[in-house]
């Protein structure tokens, strides 16, 4: 069976970045697309903060740049999805087995599969997203610049966004859903001294509201018992993100939550020959420039180890 040099796991920005690298280091690979070809941003609309667009550009024209460019240079797409995998240590080869029951050897693997943001069950919620609903304050606070929003979440995630926010927006509502906060001492301190962060304890978003943009929440009172409507030009939902770490649970070192472990300050995980780079590796950032970043370390990470395994 032949062996490939090298399997990127997801097509995000990070797997994308990799696979561009690998190609111009004449590594031969392949990436694996699972069920989200070009990763989370093919579900946002502008991408406002990634350097060398001026204007802005589609999360999906974005990827499909990224897809352009990396099979410019010779990388193989494949759209189908990791099921099962077998990290072999002593034999320096790696086993994985995919949904269209493929088996593949490779002497190296890059983990790419991403995360996906914590989300809430209200129907219409999908009308407004991108419209008005965000996960993300770094990406698309300025939208709403003097505007009134709203942060959902008790963490230190939906702290640091309100914080951001409260410096861009009108006023910021901070919407928990009972009556104590889950984060560091330090954030409670900041955000209760900022006058137009609001926080309201004990609410729940049960509606969104407008015609095309958001305009209105509807906020249930768990103890008053009673509906409370708010004008908002944004949402942010700040609950949290899930690593996309399933299939690797046991195999690989991860920390509580999931996210894999990169030793000093490379890609380099516990297995001689696999690597991680993106969100699956990144609790902190998560963002679309930060995972291209570490998808490039990835493939110079790669490029090391096959070349002086070679010599041993
Ligand atoms: C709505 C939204 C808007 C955002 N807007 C911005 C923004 O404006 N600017 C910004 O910088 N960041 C933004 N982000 C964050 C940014 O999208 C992420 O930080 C970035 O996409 C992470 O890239 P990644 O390559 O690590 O993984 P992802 O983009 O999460 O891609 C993961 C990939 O792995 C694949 N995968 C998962 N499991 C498997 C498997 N078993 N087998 C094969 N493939 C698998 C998926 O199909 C997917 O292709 C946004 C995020 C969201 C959700």
């Amino acid at each position: 069976m032949k062996i490939i040099d090298c399997v990127i796991i997801g097509s995000g920005p990070a797997g994308y970045s990799a696979a561009i690298y690998l190609a111009r280091y004449n590594i031969k690979h392949l990436i694996y697309t699972g069920d989200i070809p070009g990763g989370q941003l093919i579900n946002t609309t502008i991408v406002d903060n990634y350097p060398g667009f001026s204007k802005g550009i589609l999360g999906i024209n974005l990827m499909n740049e990224m897809y352009k460019q990396a099979i410019k240079y010779g990388t193989i797409v494949k759209y189908n999805k990791i099921i099962k995998v077998f990290f072999l240590k002593k034999k320096k080869l790696h086993y994985l087995y995919t949904n269209n029951k493929k088996k593949i050897i490779t002497k190296t693997v890059i983990i790419a599969t991403g995360s996906l943001p914590k989300t809430l069950k209200i129907k219409s919620l999908n009308n407004f997203l991108g419209y008005g609903i965000s996960y993300c304050a770094t990406c698309d606070g300025m939208i709403f610049k003097n505007k009134n929003v709203a942060v959902i979440g008790g963490g230190n995630k939906a702290l640091e966004e309100s914080i951001l926010l409260s410096k861009i927006c009108k006023k910021v509502y901070l919407i928990i859903r009972n009556n104590k906060f889950k984060a560091y001492k330090i954030l409670i301190n900041i955000i209760n001294k900022i006058k137009n962060i609001k926080i309201l304890f004990n609410y729940i978003v049960i509606k969104f509201l407008g015609n095309k943009k958001l305009k209105y929440i509807n906020l249930f009172n768990k103890i008053k018992n009673k509906i409370k409507k708010k004008k908002v030009s944004g949402v942010f939902i700040a609950i949290g993100n899930y690593p996309n770490t399933s299939i690797f649970k046991n195999k690989i070192k991860m920390d509580k939550n999931g996210y894999i472990i990169t030793k000093n300050k490379t890609t380099k995980t516990n297995i001689p020959g696999i690597f991680a780079a993106g969100d699956v590796q990144d609790k902190i950032y998560k963002q679309a420039i930060t995972s291209a970043g570490s998808g490039c370390m990835a493939a110079f990470d790669v490029e090391k180890y096959l070349y002086y395994n070679k010599y041993k």
